[in-house]
């Protein structure tokens, strides 16, 4: 059916980044995808491209999720600009309100840590009074229980369907091949290239990248990319449309353009179940009309629950195998936020330059040494 540079595996978040800045090195690049009929998380998230909180234990993490923030005004114009698909990219910073004392204390805490562990470097996140939040938030009234809020402004949200959009689009019009219904088995190396079997046909290419969401735990194993991640579930539920009342996203809201109000986010271990339960989106509910007690007059009008690809660190995995070189794995719950640094930093990488400084710690040896700690 093909023969490629590349053959990159999954058609969700990480994939299509990962291809359009393999297509803008001059390789040819296609993408094998299932159907609609599964899980494909790209389809179910938040919309953040959200930095505070995230790399707790992990500085590296801190600085790719920044560097990705701050190319992602570019990577959204140039999209919008070869594709004529506005993703509604903004970045006017980023608050989590805290409800009580004991929320706000273990919100310092946590934050403090992520902030020692960079040994003092800069971190762009602060805490705010009730009368700042207050100020910062003209027309809305908060709940009573509201102490405060982390901020940062680095945070930002994006419409990740159009953002979905968007990449494939522009991934097809710079002449990436787009293989839909292509379910891979089993990849197997063939002299110098790789074999991708499919029901549809077989694909080779002499690189190969799985970007393959939950995928991966199937498909890593046999290619020496056996990567613990999990299924961990989180709703959304969003509002009929009103008028703009949000300024900037909030960790647990954010309003399109559009004027919909997305309310989340739960996190359970429900294996591989996907299915909304009623007792949490009413524990979301309930939470935001405590928060923002007008929310309460708002109906809501769909729910979803999807599952994000977590690993025990909850940090991300860039790795080439050993036993098989030329094969990747790329497994990340931050893929909205991290799209415009795989498109332009990560992909790099896979078409051979040297990895960037932060994969020295987004390498699958670190679980081995979890597993024996
Ligand atoms: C509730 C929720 C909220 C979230 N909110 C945010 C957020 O605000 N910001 C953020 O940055 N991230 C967020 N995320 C996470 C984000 O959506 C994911 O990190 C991202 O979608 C992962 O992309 P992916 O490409 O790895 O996986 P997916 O999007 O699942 O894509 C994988 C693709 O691979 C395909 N595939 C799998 N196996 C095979 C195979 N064998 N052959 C061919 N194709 C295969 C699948 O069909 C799918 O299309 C959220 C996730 C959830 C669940």
């Amino acid at each position: 059916m093909g023969n490629f540079d590349v053959a990159v595996i999954g058609g969700g978040m990480i994939g299509p980044a990962i291809s359009l800045g393999l297509l803008e090195r001059g390789l040819s690049v296609c993408i094998l995808d299932e159907g609609d009929d599964v899980l494909r998380v790209a389809r179910g998230n938040f919309g953040l491209v959200w930095f505070q909180g995230k790399g707790f234990g992990m500085p590296r993490y801190v600085d790719w999720t920044r560097r990705s923030a701050a190319l992602y005004p570019d990577f959204a114009a140039e999209l919008q600009e070869h594709t004529g698909v506005d993703v509604g990219h903004a970045n006017p910073g980023g608050l989590e309100l805290l409800l009580g004392e004991e929320e706000l204390a273990h919100r310092r805490h946590f934050i403090g840590q992520i902030y020692q562990q960079g040994g003092g470097r800069k971190y762009e996140v602060e805490f705010l009074d009730r009368k700042q939040v207050d100020d910062m938030l003209p027309g809305i009234v908060l709940g009573d229980e509201v102490v405060g809020a982390s901020y940062s402004p680095v945070d930002g949200h994006v419409n990740p369907l159009f953002l979905l959009r968007a990449m494939h689009t522009r991934f097809q019009q710079a002449g990436g091949r787009y293989l839909p219904h292509h379910r891979v088995s089993a990849v197997r190396r063939t002299g110098d290239a790789y074999e991708l079997s499919t029901k549809a046909g077989t694909v080779s290419a002499a690189k190969v990248v799985i970007a393959a969401g939950h995928g991966l735990k199937e498909l890593g194993p046999p290619l020496g990319l056996d990567i613990p991640i999990r299924p961990q579930r989180g709703h959304i539920l969003v509002t009929e449309r009103t008028k703009q009342i949000l300024p900037m996203p909030m960790s647990a809201f954010r309003q399109t353009v559009e004027g919909s109000i997305m309310l989340g986010v739960s996190a359970e271990e429900a294996g591989y179940n996907d299915a909304v339960d009623t007792a949490t989106v009413a524990r979301i509910a309930e939470r935001a009309s405590r928060t923002i007690p007008a929310l309460r007059h708002l109906n809501i009008v769909r729910s979803w629950a999807a599952l994000r690809v977590l690993t025990p660190d909850k940090c991300p995995v860039y790795a080439e195998s050993e036993s098989h070189p030329g094969v990747y794995a790329i497994a990340s719950h931050s893929g909205v936020t991290l799209a415009a640094v795989n498109a332009k930093v990560a992909a790099n990488w896979i078409a051979g330059d040297p990895a960037p400084e932060e994969f020295e710690a987004f390498g699958v040896e670190r679980f081995d040494a979890q597993k024996t700690a």
